[in-house]
């Protein structure tokens, strides 16, 4: 149960092709994270397989069942959004229950729904409270006990930690996975955070202009790139790229090089540089290299790495971690 498969997927807003076209299977039970630049067609997508905009043309199927023109009530299908949209005079109880009083569900199901929801997201004690009452995690968290008690066939997150700060974001991403876990629902989750993509995902759909750049575990994206783009959106920091003579030197018209993959030496190396600036995080130092064709780069110094601003380094990709890229950004 559970799973969903898009063919030729494409939607146009006023003649304007905002997904010119996309094929996805996914599988029951999976946590897939379509992640991409704001813009790229994320919300759009999510919202074709709630049922909530018309497909221009394609297929969307449910365990094998085609809903393309299926009303969203009719897919089993249950969606959070960044906003929590609680109801404010509602308790927390009402607010859980309420998909359940709107299909007329019997009310002592639809207590016992609430309670074992409630007792999943550790929101048993406020159950009584107002939304007004409670921490942006708890209402966050609400709101996902509202997807729960449908029981859905599948979750549809759209940036629902987008709201929340730093620390709290780190948390409730902690708190979806651990959800996932238990519930074995297959989970959709839209981000343009590839941290969040990175950590939570089975499975990542890399999405630019409407389109599937690639598809992968987050580990087969961190080392087999398809292209540029996806290696510079995967991976944190981004990726440094260099071209002219020290791509051409490895027969490519670019490379890329993570910062994390650069060994740093004051006495010899690949290519020389001024350090421009040194962050020292305690864990690690970054330093930003400009080399002598201006290049800009970002390198991971393990532990504390003393430096002065201006100072001169050499540095050298650590063997089996330089991506090659052709004219057009394609792996070679
Ligand atoms: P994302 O969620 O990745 O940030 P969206 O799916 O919200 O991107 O939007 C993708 C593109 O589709 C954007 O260019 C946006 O302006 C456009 N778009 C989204 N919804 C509509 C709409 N209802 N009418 C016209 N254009 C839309
Ligand atoms: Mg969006």
């Amino acid at each position: 149960m559970g799973s969903i498969t898009l063919k030729g997927v494409r939607k146009s807003f006023g003649g304007v092709d905002v997904i010119p076209g996309i094929d996805l299977e996914i599988g029951e039970g999976e946590f897939v994270v379509f992640v991409g630049p704001s813009g790229c067609g994320k919300s759009t997508l999510l919202r074709l397989i709630a049922g909530l905009e018309d497909v221009t043309s394609g297929q969307i199927l449910i365990d094998g069942r085609d809903v393309t023109t299926a009303a969203p009530v009719q897919r089993g299908l249950a969606m959070v959004f960044q906003s929590y949209a609680l109801y404010p005079h509602m308790s927390v109880r009402k607010n859980i229950a309420f998909p359940l009083k709107m299909a007329k569900m019997a009310e002592a199901e639809q207590a016992a729904r609430v309670e074992r929801a409630a007792g999943i997201l550790n929101l048993t004690d406020y159950l009584d409270r107002r939304p007004g009452q409670l921490s942006g995690g708890q209402r966050q968290r609400v709101a996902i006990g509202r997807a729960i008690v449908r029981e859905p066939e599948a979750f549809l997150f759209d940036e629902p930690l987008s709201n929340l700060d730093a620390a709290l974001r780190v948390n409730m991403r902690i708190e979806i996975s651990e959800l996932h876990k238990k519930l074995g629902t297959t989970m959709i989750y839209v981000t343009h955070d590839q941290v969040e993509a990175m950590t939570m995902a089975d499975k990542i759909v890399v999405l630019r202009a409407g389109r599937v750049e690639q598809v992968g575990t987050p580990l087969e994206l961190y080392h087999k790139p398809v292209n540029t783009f996806v290696a510079g959106f995967i991976g944190s920091p981004n990726m440094n790229f260099i071209g002219g003579e020290v791509a051409a030197r490895r027969n490519a018209h670019t490379i890329g090089i993570r910062p994390e993959h650069w060994v740093v030496s004051r006495e010899s190396g690949r290519v020389k540089g001024r350090v421009t600036v040194s962050e020292h995080l305690g864990s690690d130092t970054y330093l930003h290299v400009t080399l002598d064709d201006g290049t800009h780069l970002v390198v991971r110094a393990p532990g504390e790495f003393p430096v002065t601003y201006g100072e001169e380094l050499w540095l050298t990709g650590a063997e089996g971690q330089v991506y090659r890229f052709d004219e057009k950004g394609m792996a070679i």
